[in-house]
């Protein structure tokens, strides 16, 4: 087994004393530290991909997938330890672990190592312009280089490193930018590629401060895949403006729930509790709010509240120990409180929950709130913790126009037995994906996009795009007979010219028209 400082050297990250102490939030304890790099440190990184990327890209689609599909094999056969690496780093469950973040890696290396090469093939286009009648039209998708990709402390994993694995099945070279508080798990993929047989320097990780080595990868590389809060994504889209460097960001949500007067309340619930405090309600995709119908409303929230207070929460200690860990990243602590006391001072009643609990580790209890309203904090702005405000709603219309009363649109969720009527308003609610009778699992689904409205961001991962981003697009028009000289070309003459305008005529005047 690698050292850190051994995974450090292979990652082209550099060995040597750390800089950012890495905590285990679930307990406090110091597990170690990474050197902070500096500018200069994130440019060698980036050459050396740059040089390995074309001996890689070389490899085709089947070279590359060997690789992958081997460090498929060694995330099945190193469970364990990456789950443990998660959970040290983080503070999460064991469970929230394997289930958010080993199992996306295990479905993904296969996923993208079998599809690329459709996603990517050329694609042969037909047209009915008059001006390429005779000639062979390719779009083709060639791989941009290198891709910096910066990721969030929650999924370490799952946001940080899964998309790297569609940019290096497609051909790229890729520099990975860790959240500070979590860089281990990134660390031991470099490793893990390393053992699969990755050429040196096609995977690089750059750990450091987010205001010095962010802005330095951004600087440096061909396309940056940003996931993080809506405040850093303004900085990264503006710096990659100078460079018009393209960028995919996945930033923050508030996502709500609609629960109908017809819905099975108890699945409703356990999807509410579930989704609404699974990784400690630290997801960009978690249930953030909740909007019920008026019948049904106190019947839901006495669900919840039982559910909410029956959670364990704790230092995870392996599987089935907790179901709820820590909050992973100090400062969150302080707008859970905020959100939770804002919410009380304007009149919200706290019904589980409500109170940090600091005295080993940093954990916040899981909390639902009701009698909230959009005056209040935790109905509109991102809270990122375990918190569940449940509002009481007219109809339908009602909630929906609370649900897109929000500056963020990436996900949602509407629960009714009328599941004709649950599509029609998930088509209202203004996010990049809504389920219906369901919250979530859509994320799982590599086969369809996911990309958030409005704040949310821009683009989107999984799905063709989620691997054509990672590519310039290139169209070829190949014209095997060719006159010596087109109809249109110099000279002009009058003639000519009207039977280019007979032309235009006969191929677009005879449509139907109202
Ligand atoms: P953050 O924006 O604070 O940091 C994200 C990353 O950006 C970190 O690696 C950080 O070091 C880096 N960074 C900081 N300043 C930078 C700069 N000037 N230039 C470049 N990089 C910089 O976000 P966070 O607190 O780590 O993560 C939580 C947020 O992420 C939440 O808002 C959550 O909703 C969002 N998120 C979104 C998705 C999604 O898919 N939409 C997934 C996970 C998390």
């Amino acid at each position: 087994m690698a050292t850190v400082e051994q995974r450090r050297t292979r990652s082209g990250n550099g060995a040597g004393p750390g800089g950012t102490p890495v905590e285990n939030p679930a307990t406090g304890e110091i597990i170690t530290s990474v050197p902070d790099l500096k500018p200069k440190d994130v440019k060698e990184i980036v050459a050396r991909a740059r040089a390995a990327q074309p001996a890689w890209e070389a490899l085709g689609f089947e070279g590359r997938a060997r690789i992958l599909r081997r460090a498929q094999k060694w995330v099945l056969d190193n469970t364990q330890r990456i789950c443990d690496t998660i959970v040290a780093e983080t503070g999460k469950t064991y469970e929230d672990a394997l289930i958010a973040e080993v199992s996306y890696a295990a479905n993904a290396f296969g996923f993208w190592a079998k599809t690329a090469p459709e996603y990517l093939a050329d694609e042969r286009v037909k047209s009915s312009n008059m001006f390429v009648k005779g000639a062979k039209l390719i779009v083709r998708y060639k791989p941009l280089g290198v891709v910096g990709v910066i990721g969030p402390w929650n999924y370490p994993l799952t946001n940080s490193f899964g998309d790297c694995i569609p940019a290096l099945a497609a051909g790229n070279a890729a520099v990975l930018k860790p959240a500070e508080k979590t860089p281990l798990t990134s660390l031991l993929m470099a490793e893990m590629l390393d053992e699969c047989g990755m050429p040196e320097g096609v995977f690089g990780v750059a750990t450091g401060k987010g205001s010095v080595t962010g802005p330095a990868l951004i600087d440096a590389v061909d396309f940056v895949m940003f996931t993080g809060s809506t405040e850093t994504g303004k900085k990264v889209m503006a710096q990659a403006a100078e460079t018009l460097t393209p960028v995919g960001l996945e930033l923050g949500g508030k996502d709500p729930m609609i629960v109908l007067s017809d819905a099975d309340l108890e699945r409703a619930a356990n999807t509410a509790v579930y989704y609404g405090f699974q990784n400690g309600g630290q997801t960009c995709i978690s249930i953030e709010r909740v909007y019920v119908e008026e019948p049904v409303y106190d019947e839901f929230v006495a669900k919840v509240q039982d559910k909410a207070r029956a959670l364990r929460q704790g230092v995870p200690s392996g599987p089935g120990s907790v179901d709820v860990g820590a909050v992973t990243f100090e400062p969150q602590m302080k707008t859970i409180q905020e959100h939770v006391d804002d919410a009380l001072a304007k009149g919200a009643r706290v019904v589980a929950g409500g109170h940090a609990k600091t005295d080993r580790g940093r954990y916040f209890e899981p909390t639902v709130l009701v009698d909230v309203d959009h005056t209040m904090k935790c109905m509109t702005e991102e809270t990122f913790g375990p918190t569940l405000p449940i509002m009481r709603v007219r109809d339908a219309e009602e909630a929906v126009r609370l649900a897109n009363d929000s500056p963020f649109g990436l996900a949602g969720s509407v629960f009714t037995r009328d599941v004709e009527k649950g599509e029609r308003i998930a088509r209202q609610v203004e996010s990049g994906a809504v389920c219906v009778n369901d919250a979530m699992t859509n994320y799982a689904a590599l086969e369809i996009p996911m990309g958030g409205w409005k704040t949310s961001g821009m683009g989107s991962r999984h799905g063709a795009y989620g691997i054509r981003k990672y590519c310039a697009q290139q169209t070829l028009l190949v014209k095997r007979f060719a006159l010596k000289k087109d109809v249109h070309m110099f000279p002009y003459r009058a003639r000519n010219t009207k039977v280019i305008g007979g032309l235009l005529k006969l191929l677009y005047g005879r449509g139907k028209r109202d």
